[in-house]
């Protein structure tokens, strides 16, 4: 039984080298090729982080494949040079997990210069342990870069680990984190260093080297459903975005409108739709050109978006025709954020175009829903067009309230 149980957990150094180098090779090249041949893996950052990634692995393929060569000619240049690349490998990819942490530019350049400070100076006390075989010094010294390795190798993955909650994140930080205590602790255990073949024949270096393989391939098939997810995520905004704006598009603003109005219909909440049209926008586009059209639609989308609570729903409705949805908001309310965006637009200015400035025209409607049904809904919503219209015939850049009477007539 006790046999059985051994042979469980055995596992030569030639046998971890070779699992190493195939392993690591495999994911060089998977995950390559995933990021020059497909597009959708370049969405964001996500490409710069594969590509670090795909790079850390293809230095620790090189210097597990360094340490094989090391083991059939018995050349220590190749165990320092493998030693070190395959360090170095681990660095980079700490170094990837840190670039893909959401925490801000500073403190991550400076956790940056801490990592590889603190792993150059436990590099150099690790190649002198190997330089110096067998003596009690070389122990010291490994045994002394132990702690300032794993310092400088593990900031990228305990950062991944805790700052998101995301639960694939955590599983790539941890085992990244286990493979660098394993790596480090197969390092220093390992043949030369010790005098005495202590730790060589424990079965703690079956356990490193065991550990070391299997956190290798689980965290390149992690990294690889990370960044498969980050992409899925941007596909899916992608999905609910205007382009040129970023804006929700129609599509996402009834579907996330239409919820908000159910829910104010349920409770007997007001709420308050607020259409915008850009005013003379063809004309913008004929004297300024269309990219300069752009710019005053991306310009004004900005405007929206800082204008508006984060509950309330905007949207890019059609070329110049912008949406605002306020949920449990009546006509004060609503008149309020209209008059507020069309000040914001006269204020509006182009270092480009000095001497350009345009305005809109709003459509207000409001009510208090009775029925949560989509015909409630477009009506309001078709009201508050109306309204708009009313204020482009009224002289443009003004807000018009459906209720009120138009110029000249009795109230409807
Ligand atoms: P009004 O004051 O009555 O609203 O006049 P207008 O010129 O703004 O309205 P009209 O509907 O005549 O013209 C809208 C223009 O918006 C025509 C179209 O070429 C332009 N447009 C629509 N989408 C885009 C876009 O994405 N970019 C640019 N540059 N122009 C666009
Ligand atoms: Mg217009
Ligand atoms: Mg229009």
């Amino acid at each position: 039984m006790v046999e059985i149980l051994r042979s469980l957990v055995t596992m030569e150094d030639h046998a971890a080298l070779v699992m190493l180098f195939w392993g690591n090779a495999a994911l060089f090249v998977l995950v390559l090729s995933y990021v020059v041949m497909d597009k959708t893996a370049n969405f964001g950052p996500n490409g710069v982080f594969l590509r670090k990634f795909a790079v850390a692995r293809g230095i620790q393929a090189l210097g597990w494949c360094c340490l094989l060569v090391f083991q059939a000619e018995r050349n220590r240049a190749f165990l320092i040079v493998g030693g070190l690349l395959a360090l170095a490998g681990l660095f980079a990819e700490s170094d990837a997990l840190l670039f893909i942490t959401d925490m801000p530019g500073e403190r991550k350049k400076r956790l940056r210069m801490a990592s590889t400070d603190l792993m150059l100076v436990g590099a150099v006390l690790f190649s002198v342990s190997r330089i110096l075989v067998g003596s009690i010094l070389s122990v010291t010294f490994a045994l002394v870069s132990l702690p300032i390795l794993i310092a400088g190798c593990v900031i990228g993955p305990v950062c991944l680990a805790g700052l998101s909650s995301a639960t694939i994140r955590k599983f790539v930080g941890i085992s990244a984190f286990c493979m660098y205590a394993a790596a480090v602790g197969w390092a220093i255990g390992g043949a030369d260093p010790f005098p005495v073949s202590l730790f060589r024949e424990s079965i703690a270096q079956d356990i490193f080297r065991i550990a070391l393989v299997i956190l290798t391939l689980s965290g390149g098939t992690g990294i690889l459903i990370l960044s498969k997810e980050a992409t899925d995520r941007r596909i899916a905004e992608m999905a609910i975005r205007d382009p040129l704006t970023e804006l929700y598009n129609r599509r996402h603003f009834f579907e996330r409108g239409r919820e908000e109005f159910a829910d104010c219909a349920r409770n007997g909440d007001e709420v308050a739709f607020v259409f915008l049209d850009l005013d003379g926008f063809k004309k913008i586009n004929d004297k300024w050109g269309h990219r300069f059209g752009d710019a005053v639609l991306r310009d004004f989308s900005a405007l929206l978006r800082l204008g508006i609570r984060p509950l309330d729903l905007c949207c890019r409705y059609g070329g110049e025709e912008f949406v605002i949805f306020l949920p449990r908001t009546g006509r004060e309310g609503a008149a309020t954020v209209a008059e507020r965006m069309l000040e914001a637009v006269r204020g509006s200015k182009f270092p480009e175009q000095l001497d350009f400035s345009y305005t809109v025209s709003a459509g207000v409607a409001h009510g208090r829903p009775v029925t949560a049904d989509e015909e409630a809904f477009m009506d309001l919503l078709a009201k508050s067009d109306e309204a708009m219209y009313r204020a482009k015939r009224a002289g443009r850049d003004r807000v018009v309230f459906w209720e009120d009477p138009p110029p000249g007539s009795e109230r409807r």
